[in-house]
């Protein structure tokens, strides 16, 4: 069935959300000549948060929708990624990465601010004509099963609610969807009683940072209580998360992290990481949350969920936001070459088993990395008996995947 059959152009599809998600699927539609309107909450979309590692599975896509060009080389290309014990500073593994990783896997590893990642979408989204977004623009109820069949969103604005009729709602809203409340019970986000603590090392502290690791690396420090991750952004400073358990009685990110707290939290770690994290400034904390990948991610009507909002996912594979660019650019290209619920269908069919992988993988690190006793001299060993072209190739399934090889 063509596009225009499916009434794509009376009825616009409506993104809810210009996170990582909604903003690479408008650019996707766009690509593939579809209007789009895209409907953001925040009044205006700041350069907020922190770094982001973009495996080559994410960069390949944002290359050819022209986002990896709009960054403007805001961003780093480690030469690695290397696992270390938090209390030795012994290194347990290395991937490499850098140009052994551009080209075994055919695109670069990156690391960037979320900023700069979340500037050059909005970059490329200005320059499509067939995009509109509107900020300020809160989704507040939705509907898709509609008398006349077409779905509808109410939206909440400065000036009033609105009703908005669309023929796709892609819920592109991030952990704490409003559109995932169709998926039923299993749809409920749930605390995993851990918090990422993350800063932003200005590049004068470079020095006490190389005391630890290369700062040309994404270097992972593994301990039973805690990890941290840390990596260069591109302009001299690194970004450090430290992930400790924990809960916060609010969510998003919350300011202020107490470093006395932090200091108990990693107790026993080499002194230099604990002297490095109290240089920090101003830690900010965000409560991790998952959402069951099993939720109704889909109604034939003309609803999907993507991103977060689909299967939130702890940042243990450092694959949420490339799973996010990942579902938009299949979800696109089905509805493009597709009968809407074959579509849809095919999404979750094709989506669910490579979400579960990925959640399974990160489960694996969490796993290795908190490891203690028996468990992490077997890790250890196991790791070290592993070539560096064996590592590398346990991920291609992951960084090695093709959006046109993933779709037969
Ligand atoms: C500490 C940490 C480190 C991470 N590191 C990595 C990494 O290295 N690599 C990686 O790939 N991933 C990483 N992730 C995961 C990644 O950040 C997320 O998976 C990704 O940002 C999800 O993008 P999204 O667009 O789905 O959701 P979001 O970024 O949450 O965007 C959702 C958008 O929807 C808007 N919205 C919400 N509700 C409404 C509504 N009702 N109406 C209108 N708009 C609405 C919000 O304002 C927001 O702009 C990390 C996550 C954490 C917490």
């Amino acid at each position: 069935m063509g596009i225009a059959a499916e009434g794509f152009e009376d009825h616009p599809v409506a993104i809810v959300g210009g996170g990582i998600a909604g903003l690479t699927a408008a650019l996707a539609f766009a690509e593939r000549g579809l209007p789009v309107r895209i409907f953001e909450r925040a009044p205006e979309l700041h350069e907020i948060g922190a770094g982001l590692q973009i495996s080559p599975n994410a960069t390949r896509i944002l290359d050819r929708l022209g986002v990896i060009e709009a960054l403007d080389g805001r961003y780093a290309i480690p030469e690695a990624v290397t696992i270390r014990d938090a209390i030795s500073l012994k290194v347990i593994a290395e991937v490499r990465l850098g140009a052994f990783g551009q080209e075994r896997w055919g695109a670069p590893y990156l690391v960037a601010a979320r900023g700069a990642l979340q500037s050059a979408l909005l970059k490329r989204v200005a320059q499509e004509p067939l995009i509109t977004l509107t900020t300020g623009a809160e989704v507040s109820d939705f509907d898709v099963e509609t008398d006349n069949g077409i779905p509808q969103l109410a939206i909440r604005e400065n000036e009033g609610e609105r009703t908005v009729p669309t023929r796709l709602i892609v819920g592109a809203d991030g952990v704490w969807s409003t559109i995932r409340d169709h998926g039923g019970p299993e749809g409920q986000t749930r605390p995993i009683g851990t918090v990422a603590w993350r800063a932003t090392l200005a590049p004068q502290e470079g020095a006490a940072f190389r005391r630890i690791a290369p700062d040309d690396r994404v270097t992972t420090f593994a301990s039973p209580k805690f990890h941290a991750v840390a990596y260069p952004l591109g302009d001299g400073s690194l970004n450090i998360v430290i992930v400790t358990s924990g809960t916060l009685s609010r969510t998003g990110w919350v300011r202020e992290g107490d470093p006395v707290l932090l200091a108990k939290l990693i107790d026993g770690a080499h002194p230099a990481i604990a002297e490095l994290a109290a240089l920090v400034p101003n830690w900010t904390m965000w409560p991790l949350h998952i959402a069951s990948p099993n939720c109704g991610w889909t109604h034939p009507n003309g609803l999907a969920l993507i991103g977060d909002a689909a299967h939130a996912m702890a940042p243990f594979a450092a694959q949420g936001a490339a799973m996010a660019i990942e579902d938009s650019f299949v979800l696109v290209k089905l509805v493009a070459e597709n009968a809407l619920p074959e579509a849809l269908a095919r999404y979750v069919a094709l989506r669910r088993p490579r979400i579960r992988r990925v959640g399974l993988r990160g489960g694996l690190n969490q796993f290795a990395w908190h490891a203690r006793g028996p468990v992490a001299i077997a890790r250890n060993l196991f790791l070290k008996t592993r070539s560096p072209e064996k590592l590398a190739a346990d991920l291609d399934w992951l960084y090695g995947w093709q959006v046109d090889e993933s779709i037969r």
